[in-house]
């Protein structure tokens, strides 16, 4: 169902996973793209297939699972209404009433909310946060009722990275579970199962879906933790995708390859224009020369993307005018579309759950598919005016 078929297995390259895995010419007429089974629920006349209402399953929905389980090395996949509703039903897979969990402090902020505030006051869980980049840390963090160490490698706006393979072979000598939010690297540059980890967690908001016209969400995992969290977390709070967002979602999986390709290139090039200004403290960009954590990213991931972040020379003030002088970048909060974003943020890695509105001293870019010279001339103009108004 949400797992991976044996038609499947035939394609074997990221790229002719994208492209084919899910397609069934003989199923749907011919047609060279699946289409939209726009159904909430499936007759039983006992004729017909495994489908019966669409929050448990619909054939759409299944045809981004299989390329997204496929692209992870996984048994299955699960889709979801939104990023969140898979990381949650991820984390409450695991985590009981009154146990322990270890998370990464530089984890995507409503994550660290959902685990420090609403996993606390509802359910009594206690989350110890961590920096994480030290396996040893994860270790010491752990106490007897420790059901979760949660990672998010590399973050999403420093990039720290957890080492996967020493976190995840601790943790099944201890029968503990292990979850990562994958979306940065995508299943194209990182596969976290291969790793060990237990559940590989994705918005697909960003670049799977890739055109910034869905909120989408995805794990992967073996088939048996798929199955309990089709069965218990996705169909009990409801939070299923809906057939035409898989559709919307397969058709950005199909270019992904391509997309993250360019938006890999064109980050590399701005990383190296940042680096090279006055006005520049440090510049956060995994792959690049300056990155500190360069043996865990040539040890676990197989390529870069659009994604930066760096600090200023300046004040709060002035990181704010820089991002507002901006003409091509817009001002954004997310990322992984086409078009380039910025907005000003804290760099301020501190773990600990979400620390919203403190003062900003840098930007956080994303380097979309337009030209690099094009981004870097915006750039240019918006240090020149920096200049002109101190
Ligand atoms: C955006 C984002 C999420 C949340 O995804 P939604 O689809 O918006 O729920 C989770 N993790 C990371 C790293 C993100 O950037």
């Amino acid at each position: 169902m949400a797992l991976i078929t044996n038609s499947d297995k035939q394609w074997q390259t990221p790229d002719d996973i994208c492209a084919h895995v899910g397609d069934d010419y003989a199923q749907h007429h011919g047609a060279i793209v699946p289409p939209i089974y726009q159904n909430s629920l499936f007759v039983q006349d006992g004729a017909n297939g495994p489908y019966t209402y669409s929050r448990e399953a619909n054939p759409t929905v299944e045809v981004a699972e299989r390329k997204i389980a496929a692209l992870e090395g996984a048994q299955g996949a699960l889709c979801f209404a939104s990023g969140m509703a898979a990381i949650s039903s991820a984390i409450l897979h695991f985590v009981r009433a009154g146990s322990h969990l270890v998370m990464v402090g530089t984890a995507y902020g409503p994550t660290r909310r959902f685990a420090a505030v609403y996993l606390k006051e509802r359910l009594g869980v206690e989350t110890t946060f961590v920096n994480g980049s030290c396996p040893q840390e994860i270790f010491d963090a752990v106490r007897e009722n420790t059901r979760l160490i949660y990672l998010e490698s590399p973050s999403s706006l420093v990039f720290h990275m957890q080492d996967l393979d020493a976190v995840s072979a601790f943790a099944h000598s201890r029968g503990i579970g292990t979850v990562i939010d994958n979306t940065y690297a995508t299943p194209l540059h990182q596969q976290p199962l291969l790793h060990g980890i237990d559940i590989s967690c994705h918005t697909a908001s960003k670049y799977m879906g890739g055109h910034s016209d869905i909120v989408a969400g995805a794990l992967a995992a073996s088939a048996e933790i798929v199955e309990s969290i089709r069965k218990n977390e996705r169909e009990l709070f409801g939070a299923c995708m809906d057939p035409h967002q898989a559709w919307l979602l397969a058709r950005g999986l199909r270019t992904l390859p391509v997309r993250l390709k360019r938006h890999g290139e064109s980050g590399k090039k701005v990383a190296a224009y940042l680096e090279s200004r006055a006005e520049v403290v440090r510049v956060n960009y995994p792959g690049s020369a300056t990155y500190p954590q360069k043996e865990l990213f040539a040890r676990y991931l197989t390529g870069t993307n659009g994604l930066l972040s760096f600090q200023l020379r300046t004040t709060p003030e002035q990181v704010r005018r820089f991002v507002a002088s901006l003409r091509v970048f817009q001002r954004g909060v997310s990322w992984g579309g086409f078009e380039s974003l910025a907005w000003p943020v804290s760099l301020d890695a501190t773990p600990g759950p979400e620390r919203p509105g403190a003062a900003p001293d840098g930007v956080r870019l994303h380097v979309g598919l337009e030209e690099p010279s094009t981004l870097i001339a915006d750039l240019e103009q918006a240090f020149a005016s920096l200049r002109e108004s101190v």
